[in-house]
């Protein structure tokens, strides 16, 4: 359930604190910060284009929610990243679908939607559908980082979220790639095949393309559109 209105004025100043308390901290200190908190009131989200935070969350808060964004789009790697996450990493992950299927959507607002009109199709298919399962908790955390775009270079590993009144939590924010590829060999953590074979960011099939070598990661995700973000960090 959602913080009650009296328990919000907390959060927000709890979250300003942890902003600078936290700043620069390991994903476990945020990840323990974040269990000692919120308990059962915290969950976490997934792309599938791996599971580094995935991982580290099993590791620190065993268990925990992790939801993913069945859009009806994704590649069939993605939807097998997230069944082979769900079969060996200790979190319960849980597949969140919009409430229309793509072929009730392609009836009310035509084929190919993402083509015409992405930002409506993002909203009925990744943020309406986050926002619904979001209600439950107080916290929310996801993977993204600081270097993945300059969009993302001055995000705080925690701060107060209001479009969704409750607290978000960055724990990988101060990682780099390099970061990132060294737990990746030490655990031996699962990666999207996709990320192997020229995608460098993983969202829904019709809106990624691979990049060229030495291309900015996020220039795949809809490419010839003016568009870097889906609305769910922003
Ligand atoms: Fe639709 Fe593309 Fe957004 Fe997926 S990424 S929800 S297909 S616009």
């Amino acid at each position: 359930m959602a913080a009650p209105r009296d328990e919000q004025e907390r959060l927000i100043t709890l979250a300003e604190k942890a902003a600078v308390e936290l700043e620069g901290a390991q994903p476990r200190q945020v990840l323990q910060w974040a269990k000692d908190e919120f308990g059962d009131n915290l969950c976490m989200t997934s792309s599938m284009a791996d599971a580094v935070l995935s991982t580290l969350a099993g590791e620190v808060i065993p268990g925990i929610d992790v939801i993913f964004l069945d859009t009806g789009y994704h590649f069939a790697e993605t939807v097998g990243t997230r069944d082979a996450v769900s079969a060996t990493v200790p979190v319960n992950v849980l597949s969140v679908r919009p409430s229309q299927t793509v072929a009730e959507q392609d009836e009310t607002y035509g084929p190919k939607l993402y083509e015409r009109n992405p930002d409506l199709c993002c909203h009925l298919r990744k943020v309406r559908p986050l926002q619904a399962s979001l209600s439950s908790y107080w916290a929310w955390m996801s993977g993204i980082r600081r270097d993945e775009t300059p969009d993302r270079a001055d995000m705080p590993i925690v701060s107060w979220d209001p479009k969704r009144e409750m607290v978000k939590i960055n724990p990988l924010a101060c990682w780099t790639q390099d970061d990132v590829d060294a737990y990746v060999a030490e655990k031996g953590v699962l990666i999207n095949p996709l990320m192997y074979d020229g995608f460098a960011s993983i969202g829904c099939a019709p809106c990624t393309r691979r990049v060229a070598p030495g291309e900015d990661p996020r220039a795949g995700r809809w490419a010839g559109m003016n568009k870097t973000e889906c609305g769910l960090h922003t």
